[in-house]
């Protein structure tokens, strides 16, 4: 192949990161904690290298490290280091920026322990740290919020969970800029298959891989991607000394899962269009969120690709008579899920402010446009007319 041919995104997902020229195709899994040095110079050598491979496991091993460099790829980061949740992986961006008495500015609809271990008394709120917390599609505001030099870190998720606003990352990587702090993106809704943070600005982007990546709901992971150099050696060192690291079992799991990354998110993506407008026409639906539709005050970020290549897989819909009809509609389902999660090959349906964001108080919640009735769907690869069968009797049973 010729040297400047540069793969694209499904060539990526299978071969970056281990690409074996003999023996196993994939890498065996490493299951051992320690590892020999050929002598004590090695040993020191390998003590003083800024990735420490070739140690111990909680440092580097090689199925964490072909994952890590398969996302980063895929992500268009300098590095990534592999932790055991999504939430580590957030914790360790929280724990790098933030120091006692510093503020934080943040969207508002976040994952939602994402918020609360900033906002509650035993986690960072603790240390006096500050926050505030707002719609970051508003980009004058977030301007106005961020208080130099108090704010240490301008961290947003878009689109936003569950309210699905988009915010413009450009703009955030300008007052970012301006205020000399590091700008995070949680890019777990759209996966480095529809959008990538560090292209439009952003210093790092995270991903719980539990949810698309993996693709199949059978572990639990997250992944940091630092744009540049120091900043992936700056985060590498807390995830290894803090501990929050990736097993290589599991890390065998994503590296299995995320080959079939881009096939997924265009079928999910497809099912989810339809979806929409079934919904949209629904005579019991009282409305729906989708970044797909005209009508998402965000449309023109994803309308012609300009930050998301597409709307994705998640909506939102609100049934006419509120949440008491909803949870008939949802109690009826039968091949579409009642589970949280999200970004798996199954379709799942879940209801926000009694599940995922019931630690935010309601107070908070109604702030960040998440409605008592508002319900949360993930569309898997299933085939579509069996999902349209399913709201169909569902609907029928209200
Ligand atoms: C699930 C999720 C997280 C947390 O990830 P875990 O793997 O469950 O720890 C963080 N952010 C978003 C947007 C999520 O959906």
């Amino acid at each position: 192949m010729d040297k400047d041919h540069k793969l694209g995104f499904n060539s990526l997902a299978v071969h970056a990161g281990y690409h074996a020229k003999k023996g196993p195709v994939n890498p065996p899994i490493e299951r051992s904690s320690t590892f020999v040095f050929d002598s004590c110079r090695d040993g020191a050598d390998r003590f003083a290298s800024p990735l420490k491979d070739g140690i111990y496991s909680r440092l580097h091993n090689s199925n964490c490290d072909a994952l890590e460099k398969k996302i980063a790829a895929l992500e268009g980061g300098y590095g990534g280091i592999a932790t055991g949740s999504g939430m580590a992986a957030v914790e360790t961006v929280y724990y790098a920026y933030l120091d006692p008495t510093s503020h934080i500015v943040a969207t508002s609809a976040l994952y939602g322990p994402c918020r609360s271990i900033v906002e509650k008394k035993e986690f960072y709120a603790k240390w006096g740290i500050r926050s505030t917390f707002l719609d970051t599609s508003d980009v004058n505001k977030v301007r106005e919020a961020v208080e130099i030099p108090h704010t240490k870190l301008l961290y947003v998720e878009t689109p936003a969970n569950p309210t699905l606003a988009i915010t413009d990352i450009k703009q955030m990587s300008i007052i970012a800029r301006e205020a000399n702090i590091p700008l995070v993106v949680d890019n777990t809704f759209c996966s480095p298959y529809l959008q990538n943070p560090i292209e439009f600005g952003a210093d790092i982007s995270l991903h719980s891989m539990t949810k698309s990546i993996g693709g199949h709901a059978n572990a639990v992971g997250g992944m940091l991607i630092a744009k540049d150099e120091e900043t992936y050696y700056y985060l590498r060192n807390i995830v290894t000394n803090r501990g929050g690291i990736l097993s290589p079992d599991n890390a065998d799991m994503f590296l299995s899962g995320v080959k079939t990354l881009g096939l997924r998110m265009e079928r999910m993506q497809q099912n989810a269009i339809t979806i929409a407008e079934y919904l949209n026409k629904h005579p019991k639906v009282e409305w729906v969120r989708f970044p797909g539709l005209e009508d998402h005050p965000q449309h023109d970020l994803v309308k012609e690709g300009r930050q998301m290549k597409g709307p994705g897989c998640m909506m939102t819909f609100g049934v006419k008579g509120g949440y008491d009809k909803a949870t008939v509609l949802l109690d009826n389902l039968n091949l579409i899920t009642l589970a949280v999660s999200l970004g798996g090959v199954e379709s799942l349906i879940q209801h926000p402010a009694s599940m995922t964001h019931a630690g935010v108080p309601e107070e908070n919640r109604l702030q960040a446009n998440i409605s008592n009735d508002l319900v949360r769907i993930s569309i898997g690869i299933e085939n579509i007319e069996d999902l349209i069968a399913d709201f169909d009797q569902a609907f029928a049973k209200i």
